[in-house]
């Protein structure tokens, strides 16, 4: 795609002063897959040069700059057991190929927040929290969950800057269970479900790609059948079912409560 507006491309770490028409650029697999007729300059955050993954005692700190490639290839510390399975997992919910695959980044991923957003999906289903730089030269955190506010949309402010995504040890200790499921074989998530059993017993529910913005639903203890359908019927309403090419707002619904179910059992 000839994005025929772009007049500067900048580094990003070398910039002084953001401005309208301005875009930071990730891995482009986005911006350069559209026409972006209000872009006149892409700042390119490869410069920043920050590590993709640092993990300490409290927990991984992914960058925003971090690619899926990188992500898919970290060896976690032996006491995270099972976030590597949910690393690789997620990263094939994103059906793109290598190419993709080597440049698309963990941020970009989630400040496009697409429904099908897989590291929307792995992030939120573990607790994770955004650093963000905001154009006014301040630090705010938020959940994952709130980053994302719709199908598209996000909660920054023009040249807010995700810098990156904590995961906190306290998330990363559990056991997991994936369920996705898409209209065909490579075909984009039109449902995907995290449920995560913390050391305290607790099930952490988190329901993504079929709802237009990340759902998390926690209980104490692994509820009962009818108890876990009451609770996403309650928190989701039917109009927060993504209706688009990908699946109908009613089979998603179907598919939401069929892998809740499986992901109770298999953690209970
Ligand atoms: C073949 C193919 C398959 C794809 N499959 C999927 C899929 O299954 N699911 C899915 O969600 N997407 C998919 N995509 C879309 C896209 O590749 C991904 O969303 C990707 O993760 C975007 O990351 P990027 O680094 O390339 O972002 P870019 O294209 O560089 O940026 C995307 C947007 O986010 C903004 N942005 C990027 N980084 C930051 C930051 N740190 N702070 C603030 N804003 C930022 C950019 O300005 C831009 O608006 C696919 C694309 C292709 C070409």
């Amino acid at each position: 795609m000839d994005l025929n507006t772009v007049a500067e491309v900048r580094d990003a770490a070398a910039l002084d002063r953001w401005r309208p028409g301005d875009a930071w650029l990730a891995g482009g697999t986005y911006l350069f897959s559209e026409p972006q007729p209000g872009v006149t300059r892409l700042l390119d955050l490869a410069s920043f040069n920050w590590a993709p993954l640092t993990a300490t005692d409290n927990g991984l700190e992914i960058a925003a700059t971090c690619t899926v490639a990188e992500l898919f290839g970290f060896e976690p510390p032996v006491r995270w057991p099972a976030l590597q399975p949910l690393i690789q997992q997620c990263c094939h919910a994103f059906l793109a190929s290598f190419k993709i695959w080597n440049v698309a980044t963990v941020g970009g991923n989630l400040c496009n927040a697409l429904p099908a957003g897989p590291m929307i999906s792995l992030t939120a289903a573990l607790d994770g929290v955004c650093t963000v730089l905001t154009v006014d030269g301040r630090t705010r955190l938020m959940p994952v969950t709130e980053l994302v506010t719709g199908a598209g949309t996000i909660a920054l402010a023009p040249g807010d800057l995700l810098r990156s995504v904590t995961l906190p040890g306290t998330a990363l200790g559990g056991t997991t269970a994936f369920r996705q499921g898409s209209l065909n074989t490579h075909g984009r998530s039109a449902a995907l479900l995290i449920g995560r059993r913390d050391p305290s017993g607790a099930l952490v529910l988190t329901v993504t790609a079929s709802t237009v913005r990340p759902v998390r639903l926690s209980f104490p203890t692994i509820p009962d059948a009818a108890m876990l359908r009451a609770a996403i019927t309650a928190t989701i309403p039917d109009d927060a079912y993504v209706d688009d090419v990908h699946g109908l707002p009613e089979w998603r619904r179907h598919l939401t409560l069929l892998f809740a179910e499986e992901i109770r059992r298999e953690l209970a």
